[in-house]
């Protein structure tokens, strides 16, 4: 099966957004073993988005687009699929009824152009959009088809992972598609590739592929088989040979994130996290409340950005700010032991660092951070350089200490 990535929206050519539909789509593609050999743009307009449906279906069995399917005049992806094919649009009552339970749910008034949303071309398989109204659809005629998504990355992403890609693996008579992600920290993408570069070179069923996230990596591993059990039974074993070639690097199997992987582990075992935050200024605390369910392990993320706060509310001695500075092993532990005592908590964390662009020295330079920690067993702190020499490292230090935090507490607590 040959597939092609069609984009459709003026924006794209105008270049006001970054095309990153189709490198998803494309990689997405690569992974399962679907080849694609053209891509292209075109600009929210009927007749020449018609001839870039007649091209395209003239040099590939699939053409994927994405954007074109809201329910604004400018939006024709459907319409001319449904043309290019010879195929009438018909109302279809369950996607309307759909449509008004998402606005009904919104609290917000349907306009008569959302019905727009409920046109399927005849024959139409459906893709459920979880985080939008425009659903996917896939359209086949004389043996080619049309797979058109909405341009949104965060509809688009799920929904091709999700519904997509399975469907067009037994379109292509690849059986079931599974995948699992390898969630990895503290190797970088070059290290991880080199650890694993034989498997990825010569593995074929099941296949991996990483992804580089900000301190991250993600190793997805995706098998092909008739069934699903028959296809993990072919990951199974590739997943144990990946966390003994990454040693200690990997935090979780479909984890999602650190901080997922966090209020899992301590909702298993009962266990409570505070942190005290000084250089990441909250993002420990934004990251584990983003977890649904996080109240139950975590009552306290404090931010003491001055001295005087490090003191007063956390008890950091004056003595030892003094004598070691805010950025310092010391220091980080006292805010750690703070906040544990404060809180309750089981375990905690701490940051304080030099996040930059100003206040380095040669002894402190940008991109110092100690990371403290406590536990009722156990306390101490980690330093890191995380700085990479760039004036806009700021914001990059604060996340990856942060991570670094999250990252420490998982493994003190697999520890516990
Ligand atoms: P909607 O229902 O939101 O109108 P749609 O399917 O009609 O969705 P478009 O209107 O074409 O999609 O695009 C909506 C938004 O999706 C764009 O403003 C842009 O932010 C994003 N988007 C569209 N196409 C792409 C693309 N190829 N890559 C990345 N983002 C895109």
């Amino acid at each position: 099966m040959i597939a092609e990535i069609l984009c459709v929206g003026t924006e794209l050519l105008l270049g006001d957004i970054v095309n990153t539909n189709a490198a998803f789509i494309a990689k997405e593609l690569a992974f399962a073993g679907i080849k694609s050999f053209w891509q292209s743009v075109v600009g929210d307009n009927s007749k020449r988005l018609l001839e870039s449906f007649n091209l395209a279906l003239s040099r590939a069995d699939v053409v994927i687009t994405s954007g074109g399917l809201g329910p604004t005049y400018d939006d024709l992806t459907k319409e001319t699929a449904a043309k290019c094919l010879g195929l009438k649009l018909e109302l279809r009552p369950d996607l309307l009824e759909n449509l008004r339970k998402i606005f009904a749910r919104m609290g917000r008034e349907m306009s008569p152009n959302n019905e727009k949303q409920a046109l399927m071309p005849e024959g139409a398989h459906v893709f459920e959009n979880l985080r939008g109204t425009a659903p996917g659809l896939a359209v086949t005629k004389n043996g080619k088809s049309i797979v058109m998504l909405p341009g949104p990355p965060r509809e688009l992403e799920p929904m091709f992972s999700g519904q997509v890609l399975p469907w067009l693996a037994q379109m292509a008579g690849l059986g079931t598609l599974v995948s699992h992600g390898v969630n990895i920290f503290g190797l970088g993408e070059s290290a991880v590739e080199d650890r694993l570069k034989h498997m990825m070179e010569n593995y074929s069923n099941p296949t991996l592929a990483p992804y580089a996230k900000t301190g991250e990596v993600l190793v997805r591993v995706t098998a092909s088989a008739g069934a699903p059990e028959e296809a993990e039974k072919l990951i199974a074993p590739v997943l144990e040979e990946i966390k003994s070639r990454l040693d200690g690097y990997v935090y979780g199997i479909d984890a999602g994130s650190l901080q997922n992987a966090l209020v899992n582990a301590l909702k298993e075992k009962k266990l409570k996290i505070a942190a005290a935050e000084s250089c990441t200024g909250g993002i420990i605390s934004g990251r584990i409340t983003e977890v649904p369910g996080a109240s139950e392990v975590f009552g306290c993320g404090l931010c003491a950005y001055s001295n005087e706060m490090k003191s007063k509310l956390l008890g950091v001695n004056p003595g030892t700010l003094e004598k070691f500075g805010a950025v310092s092993a010391q220091t980080a532990i006292e805010m750690a032991q703070g906040v544990r005592e404060l809180s309750g908590a089981d375990i905690s964390i701490s940051t304080s660092g030099i996040a930059g662009p100003g206040g380095g020295t040669t002894e402190k330079p940008v991109g110092l951070v100690y990371i403290g920690y406590c536990t009722e067993k156990n306390y101490g702190a980690l330093e890191l350089h995380l700085g990479r020499g760039y004036a806009d490292d700021r914001n990059l230090i604060r996340y990856l200490a942060a991570s670094e935090a999250l990252a420490l507490a998982l493994k003190l607590l697999r520890l516990e």
